[in-house]
């Protein structure tokens, strides 16, 4: 008998899980409706994209690299004993100049540096450069790829 009864609260227990899942699916279709226009602002990012890593704002992207003597990435050291990976752009509209140009420690031979700030939140993001080439050296660990937020 207690078999019997375990077995009705089962059923019972059963029904009352369908029902609730139901509700539950009907929820999360009107979360969706909700999200819709969050999902319209990541689907405009690009896995190519890369974004400023402080606050995400789109820098670049893989379309505008440049190819430095058929290089586009680099590893060099500052005066101040410092390592930077650099990545090399020919665009960069996220980014505003600040300070004068300088040839001084220049990593590019012939070719004038000056600050490369993230244009929202003024995070340095690398230097650009003006010489026989007009480019942008980005600090590859200061910039996230747009693909590493799809995931
Ligand atoms: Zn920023």
């Amino acid at each position: 008998m207690a078999g019997y009864q375990e077995f009705k609260l089962t059923m019972a227990d059963v029904k009352e899980i369908l029902m609730g899942e139901k509700e539950e699916e009907k929820q999360q279709d009107d979360v969706v409706t909700q999200l819709e226009p969050e999902v319209k602002v990541k689907t405009e990012l690009k896995p190519d994209d890369w974004l400023c890593i402080a606050c995400n704002k789109k820098i670049t992207t893989d379309k505008d690299r440049f190819e430095y003597e058929n290089q586009s990435e680099f590893q060099f050291i500052n005066p101040g004993g410092y390592y930077f990976n650099i990545l090399t752009f020919c665009a960069a509209d996220g980014c505003k100049e600040m300070g004068e140009p300088t040839m001084e420690f220049t990593w590019f031979p012939r070719h004038s540096w000056s600050y490369a700030m993230c244009r929202r939140c003024s995070n340095h993001l690398g230097w650009k450069y003006i010489g026989k080439y007009s480019f942008y050296g980005l600090i590859k660990e200061r910039l996230i790829k747009g693909a590493a937020l799809f995931n």
